[in-house]
């Protein structure tokens, strides 16, 4: 893995539960974090992450599911149509994988890193991240789409998840990733 300052944080850490602060003046530092957000996605072969998942509460995230790399500040998603189903995966649960229902196509009103208003339509794999990334900032996590019997079937997992939220090495290590969607 490259080298960066950012940690991951997992399933039990309080922090990913918290509701993320909107940005509300643009500074070098979030230019920072961002690129290095970036840099920590790809290593992982991400296609998304949240501020939130390493321990930032800032309304942040970094998108690229194969078109490219978006660097957000305060995403909302201002118009959602049609429905679609995909196995995700996340970067702060690994080894889990669960099939999430979202809209199919998004669009997405944000910041750019240099505080210029952004509008991004999406459909599928793109629309996917963006609203699982979304849910980061919200406190949201794809267990919580999960169903009884899914919760069942994980329960272990994620008890093993939160006792290990502090021993971040050896889950990075293990990172079993079931899931071929990381985000
Ligand atoms: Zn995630």
């Amino acid at each position: 893995m490259e080298e960066t300052r950012l940690k991951i944080r997992f399933f039990g850490d309080a922090g990913l539960r918290k509701k993320s602060h909107p940005v509300e003046a643009i500074t070098a530092s979030h230019r920072e974090i961002l690129n290095e957000m970036a840099k920590f996605m790809y290593a992982a072969s991400g296609i998304g992450l949240a501020a939130a998942q390493v321990g930032i509460n800032e309304a942040m995230i970094v998108v690229d599911s194969g078109s490219g790399l978006y660097k957000l500040i305060n995403p909302r998603i201002v118009k959602k149509e049609g429905t679609q189903s995909m196995e995700e995966g996340c970067l702060s649960l690994p080894g889990i994988c669960i099939k999430v229902k979202r809209s199919y196509k998004v669009t997405v009103k944000a910041l750019d890193e240099n505080g210029k208003d952004l509008y991004i339509e999406a459909e599928g794999l793109l629309a996917c991240v963006l609203q699982h990334e979304v849910d980061h900032l919200r406190g949201k996590m794809i267990v919580d789409y999960a169903s009884l019997w899914e919760k069942l079937k994980i329960k272990r997992q994620l008890n093993a998840l939160r006792k290990k939220a502090q021993d971040d090495e050896e889950l990075s290590k293990s990172g079993a990733k079931s899931c071929r969607l990381q985000m």
